[in-house]
C-alpha cells in the first residue's frame, strides 16, 4: 500500500517536472532562435547544421510522433467513449450542447474582435512602403452543401487514412453506439478497443517524454526564421489581434468556465498551460488532440467519455482564435484600403467567419486561406491578405493556443454538467 503510494507520488513528481521542462524548453527555444537570427552569422553551422539540420529533424520528428497518435487515439477513445455513454439520446444532447457552445463562442469572439479592431484602428496610418507583401494563392473554397455532405464518410477507411476528423468522428460514434447496444454479444470487440485505447494512451505518455527536446527544436527553428523587423509597420494590427485573443482566452472563457462549473479558472489555466504551450509551438490544433485529452483526464479528472468527442470535434470546427484574427483583419483591410463597412456587412462578416471557422482545418496557416472567403463576402480586396501574411506565423501560434483552450473549456463545462468531471482530481495541487 505504502509502496504503491510512493510510486504514484514519484510518478506525479516526474510528470510535473516534465510539465515544467516543456515550458522551460519553450522559452529557451524561443531565446535560442532569436540569438541565432540576430547574433550568429549566417553560414553552414547556423543554417545547415542547426536550423535545417538538428532543429528541423528533431522538431519535425517529434511533431510527426504526435501526429502519428491522433487518428488511432481519437478513433479508439471515441468508440470507447460513446460505447460508455451508451444511449443515443444522451449522446445527442452532448452533441447539441457542444455545437451550440462552439458556434456561440465563435460568434462572440469575432464580434469582440471587431470591437477591439474598431478601437485600435490597426489599418489607419499604415506605412505600406515597409511591408513586404507576400504572394497569395487563394485555393478554391468548398460549398456549404459539400461541407455538410463530406461529414458522412463514403469510405471510412479512406477517412482514417487521410485523417479527416469529422467523418472519423461520425463513424466511431456509430460503432460505439452499436457496441453499447450489443453489449456482451460484442464483448471481444469492446475489449479490443478498450485495450487498443490503453495502448494509445501509453504511447502518448512515451512520446511526451521527448516533448522538451521536440518543443525546443521546433520553437528555436521558428524564431530563427522570423524577421522581427517585419513586425514594425504592423505593430498595431498585431497588438489588436493579441489583445483580442487575450481578452477571449483569459476573460471570456474564464467567466464562462467559472460561471458554469464554479471551479477555479486559475487552476484550470495552471494545469492546461503546457497544452497551450504545445499548441503555440506547433500551430496545429490537430496534433494537440492527444495531449489535450490526456491532460484533461489526468490533471482535471475529465472523463474521456466526453473529451474523446468534444476535443477532436473542437479541433476541427471550433476556431475562436482564428475567427478573432479574421475579425481584426477585416477592420485592418477596410481601413488600409479606405473602405467603409456598414452594420449589414459586419453581420455578414460574423456569419461568414463563424462558418469559415468550421471549414478551417486544425493545421498551420489555414486561417489565412479561409480569410479570403470572409473578405469576399463583403467585397474587401483579397490582396490585403498579402500584407499580413509575412507576420502571420506568430499570430497563428497564438491563435492555435486559444483555439484549443476553447475546446477544453467547453469540454470541462459539458463534463461537469454530465457528472463526468472529478472535482477532487481537478482541485488537487500536485507539487512541482
Ligand atoms: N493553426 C490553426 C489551428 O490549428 C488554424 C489557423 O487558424 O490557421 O488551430
Amino acid at each position: 500500500m505504502q509502496e504503491s503510494k510512493k510510486l504514484n507520488q514519484d510518478k506525479e513528481k516526474k510528470h510535473f517536472s516534465l510539465t515544467s521542462l516543456i515550458f522551460l524548453s519553450l522559452i529557451a527555444g524561443a531565446l535560442t532562435g532569436i540569438v541565432f537570427h540576430y547574433l550568429v552569422p549566417a553560414g553552414y553551422v547556423r543554417d545547415t547544421l542547426f536550423i535545417d539540420g538538428i532543429f528541423y529533424v528533431l522538431g519535425q520528428g517529434f511533431l510527426r510522433l504526435m501526429q502519428m497518435l491522433v487518428v488511432p487515439l481519437v478513433f479508439s477513445s471515441l468508440i470507447c467513449g460513446s460505447a460508455a455513454v451508451g444511449d443515443t439520446a444522451t449522446l445527442g444532447k452532448i452533441g447539441l450542447k457542444t455545437m451550440v457552445f462552439y458556434l456561440a463562442t465563435t460568434a462572440l469572439a469575432i464580434t469582440m474582435a471587431i470591437v477591439v479592431g474598431g478601437v485600435i484602428n490597426p489599418g489607419t496610418g499604415l506605412d505600406t512602403a515597409h511591408i513586404k507583401a507576400e504572394d497569395i494563392s487563394v485555393s478554391e473554397t468548398v460549398s456549404i452543401q459539400e461541407t455538410i455532405l463530406n461529414v458522412i464518410p463514403k469510405n471510412p477507411i479512406a477517412s482514417l487514412a487521410d485523417g479527416d476528423m469529422l467523418p472519423i468522428i461520425i463513424f466511431a460514434i456509430f460503432i460505439g453506439i452499436i457496441l453499447a447496444k450489443l453489449g456482451s454479444n460484442a464483448g471481444t470487440v469492446i475489449d479490443f478497443f478498450k485495450q487498443f485505447n490503453d495502448i494509445m494512451m501509453e504511447m502518448t505518455d512515451i512520446v511526451m517524454k521527448a516533448a522538451p527536446v521536440g518543443v525546443f527544436c521546433l520553437i528555436a527553428r521558428t524564431f530563427a526564421g522570423i524577421g522581427f523587423n517585419a513586425f514594425f509597420p504592423l505593430l498595431k494590427y498585431m497588438f489588436a489581434v493579441l489583445l483580442a485573443l487575450g481578452i477571449h482566452c483569459f476573460i471570456i472563457y474564464m467567466i464562462l468556465f467559472k460561471g458554469f462549473t464554479s471551479l477555479s479558472p486559475v487552476k484550470f489555466i495552471r494545469k492546461f498551460i503546457p497544452v497551450m504551450g504545445f499548441a503555440f509551438t506547433t500551430a496545429t490544433s490537430n496534433a494537440t488532440i492527444p495531449l489535450s485529452i490526456e491532460t484533461l483526464e489526468r490533471d482535471m479528472g475529465i472523463s474521456r467519455k466526453i473529451s474523446s468527442f468534444t476535443v477532436p470535434l473542437g479541433a476541427t470546427i471550433n476556431m475562436d482564435g482564428t475567427a478573432i484574427m479574421q475579425g481584426v483583419a477585416v477592420i485592418f483591410a477596410a481601413q488600409a484600403y479606405g473602405i467603409t463597412l456598414g452594420l449589414e456587412q459586419y453581420l455578414t462578416v460574423i456569419a461568414t467567419a463563424t462558418l469559415a471557422s468550421i471549414g478551417t482545418a486544425g493545421v498551420p496557416g489555414v486561417g489565412l486561406i479561409t480569410l479570403s472567403m470572409v473578405f469576399n463576402s463583403v467585397g474587401l480586396p483579397v490582396e490585403a491578405i498579402a500584407l499580413i501574411m509575412g507576420i502571420d506565423r506568430i499570430i497563428d501560434m497564438t491563435r492555435t493556443a486559444v483555439n484549443i483552450t476553447g475546446d477544453a473549456v467547453c469540454t470541462a463545462i459539458i463534463a461537469h454538467q454530465n457528472g463526468s468531471l472529478d472535482r477532487e482530481t481537478f482541485n488537487e495541487i500536485k507539487g512541482e
